[in-house]
C-alpha cells in the first residue's frame, strides 16, 4: 500500500509535458522542394491556416478535412487568379504539426509559386517558415519525439536503399520507443528505490524490493552496453562508410576511383606522385553509401607538396572505416605469404577492415592463375581481388567484396533492434551507462546518492528523445532541415 502510494506520488512528480505553449503565428513555405516542377506543395501551419485557405480560394468554408478539392486560387489584393489547384484542409490535431494546417497543390512554375507565397505573406499573422519549423512544431506538439524528427531529416536526405530503410524505421519511432522503454524501466526502478528509502522503516517495504532494483539496473546497463557496442553501424549507414584507396604511387589508385565512379574524377597519369590532394566521391554500392577517397601514393617524398599529400593520405587512413589497398599485380610475389608481407610493408597492422586490390591484371603473363588462387584462398590475406582498371576484368568480384564489407559494417537496417544513428545518441547513452555503473558502487554506501544516479541516467535518456532538453540542442537539430520541412 505504502509502495503504491509512493509510486503514484512519484509518477506525478516526474510527469514531463512534451509540448509547451502553442505558437501563436502561422507559418508557410514550399514543402515540395525547389525549382521548376509539375506540382508544388505550399503548406501553412498555425491558427491562421483556415482563414488563409478561405481568403485565397474565396470560399466561405474549407473543404471537408483531409479531402482534396479543386479550387481557383486568387491574389486577395487584386482578385487575380494565380492558378487553379488542389487544396487540402487538416484541422489540428490530426495534421503533421498537430496544428491547423492547409496545403495548396499548385503548378510548380516559379511565377505561380512566388505569386502564392507573396499572397500568403500579405495576410495578417502569417510569415515564412524557418528551416525545419514544421517538424519543430510537430515535435513541440508531441507528434514525434526527437529521434523520430532526426529520422525524418535522414529520410529526406537518404540517398540509398539501406539509408532509407534505417531512416524510415527511426521516423516511425522504433528507436524512440526503445529509449522510452528504458526510461520507463528506470522510472519504475527509481520509484521502488524511493519508496524503500521513504517507507521501509515504518511501512515494512521488503528488502526484496532493493534487490529487484539492483537486478533491473544491472540488466539495463548490460542492454545499453550491447546497444553501444554495435560498431557504429547506424552512424556508418547514415553518414556513409569512409573508404580510402591507399597504395604506392602509380599502381592505379586514381584509375580505380574513376572506374568505380564511372567518370574521370581523379587525374590518371604515368608520372608518379600526381595525386596530392584527397579526391572524394560518394557512391551507392548495393544500396549502401560509400564515400571513397583517392589519396597520394605512400612513399618517402622529397617534394614538399607531395610530402603534404602523403601526410594527408596517412591522416585519411587513420579515419578510414575501410581501406582499399592497391598493389601492382605485376610487381608482387604470387604466394600468399609474400603477398601478405608486401601488404604489411605498405600498411601497418590495423583493426580497420581492408580489401586488397591487385591491379594491372591485364599485364600479367603466366602469374595470373597463381595470383587468382592466392586471392580466392583468403587467410592470411584480407579479402582480395585481381583487377584490371584498363579492361574492367575482376570488377565484378571487387564490387561483391565491397558490398559484403558494407553489409558487415552497416548491418541489415531492418534486422534486430534499431541501431543508434547519431553521435549525440551515443554520447548520452554513454553518460547514462556511466551513471548506472555509479549506481552499483554507491548503492552499498548511500541509497540517496544511488537514487540520484538513476535520476541522472534517466535524464540522459530523456535528452535523446527530447523529453528533457535545452533549446540550443533543438536549434542545432532543426537547423539541419531545409525550409518547408
Ligand atoms: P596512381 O598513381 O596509383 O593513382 O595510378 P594512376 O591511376 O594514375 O595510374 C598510373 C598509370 O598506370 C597510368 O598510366 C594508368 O593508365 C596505368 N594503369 C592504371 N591501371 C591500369 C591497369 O589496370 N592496366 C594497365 N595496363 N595500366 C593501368
Amino acid at each position: 500500500m505504502a509502495l503504491r502510494r509512493a509510486l503514484s506520488v512519484a509518477g506525478r512528480r516526474w510527469a514531463q509535458p512534451l509540448c509547451s505553449a502553442p505558437w501563436g503565428d502561422t507559418v508557410f513555405a514550399v514543402s515540395s522542394g525547389h525549382g521548376r516542377c509539375g506540382v508544388a506543395v505550399i503548406r501553412a501551419s498555425g491558427p491562421g491556416s483556415r482563414g488563409a485557405l478561405q481568403t485565397l480560394t474565396g470560399h466561405p468554408q474549407p473543404p471537408p478535412p483531409r479531402v482534396l478539392a479543386l479550387r481557383r486560387i486568387r491574389d486577395p489584393a487584386t482578385g487575380e487568379t494565380l492558378d487553379r489547384g488542389l487544396v487540402v484542409w487538416f484541422p489540428g490535431p490530426q495534421s503533421f504539426t498537430g496544428e491547423d494546417c492547409a496545403e495548396l497543390h499548385v503548378h510548380g512554375g516559379p511565377a505561380v509559386v512566388s505569386g502564392v507565397l507573396r499572397a500568403l505573406g500579405r495576410l495578417p499573422g502569417l510569415r515564412p517558415a524557418e528551416p525545419g519549423e514544421f517538424t519543430r512544431r510537430a515535435f513541440r506538439r508531441g507528434k514525434l519525439d526527437l529521434t523520430a524528427a532526426e529520422g525524418l531529416g535522414d529520410l529526406i536526405r537518404a540517398e540509398t536503399e539501406a539509408q532509407r530503410r534505417q531512416a524510415l524505421r527511426q521516423t516511425e519511432g522504433e528507436l524512440g520507443r526503445l529509449y522510452q522503454c528504458w526510461s520507463e524501466t528506470l522510472t519504475r526502478a527509481l520509484a521502488h528505490l524511493e519508496a524503500y528509502i521513504d517507507f521501509s522503516e515504518d511501512d515494512n517495504v521488503e528488502e526484496e524490493v532493493l534487490s529487484q532494483v539492483d537486478a533491473t539496473v544491472r540488466a539495463l546497463e548490460r542492454e545499453i552496453g550491447a546497444h553501444l557496442r554495435d560498431g557504429r553501424r547506424g552512424e556508418l549507414l547514415r553518414g556513409g562508410v569512409r573508404a580510402v584507396i591507399a597504395g604506392p604511387p602509380n599502381v592505379g589508385k586514381s584509375s580505380l576511383l574513376n572506374l568505380l565512379c564511372q567518370r574521370p574524377a581523379a587525374i590518371v597519369s604515368p608520372v608518379a606522385g600526381t595525386t596530392r590532394d584527397v579526391v572524394e566521391v560518394a557512391l551507392n554500392v548495393g544500396g549502401y553509401p560509400l564515400v571513397l577517397s583517392d589519396t597520394a601514393g605512400l612513399r618517402d617524398a622529397t617534394d614538399p607538396v607531395e610530402r603534404e599529400g602523403v601526410s594527408r593520405a596517412r591522416d585519411r587512413l587513420q579515419q578510414a572505416d575501410l581501406v582499399l589497398a592497391v598493389l601492382d599485380a605485376t610487381a608482387v610475389p604470387t604466394e600468399p605469404a609474400g603477398l601478405g608481407a608486401a601488404l604489411g610493408s605498405l600498411l601497418p597492422p590495423t583493426a580497420t577492415p581492408c580489401i586488397l586490390v591487385l591491379n594491372k591484371a591485364d599485364l600479367l603473363r603466366g602469374d595470373g592463375a597463381a595470383l587468382r588462387d592466392a586471392c580466392a584462398r583468403g587467410d592470411p590475406l584480407p579479402p582480395a581481388a585481381l583487377l584490371s582498371c584498363e579492361t574492367g576484368e575482376g570488377l565484378g568480384r571487387l564490387l561483391e567484396l565491397l558490398a559484403r564489407q558494407l553489409v558487415r559494417l552497416c548491418g541489415d537496417p531492418l534486422a534486430g533492434s534499431p541501431s543508434l544513428t547519431q553521435s549525440r545518441h551515443s554520447l548520452h547513452l554513454g553518460d547514462c551507462a556511466a551513471a548506472l555503473a555509479r549506481y552499483g558502487r554507491d548503492r552499498r554506501r548511500d541509497l540517496g546518492l544511488a537514487a540520484e544516479r538513476l535520476r541522472v541516467a534517466r535524464r540522459h535518456l530523456g535528452r535523446i528523445t527530447g523529453h528533457v532538453g535545452a533549446d540550443d540542442v533543438l536549434d542545432i537539430i532543426f537547423r539541419d532541415f531545409c525550409v518547408g520541412k
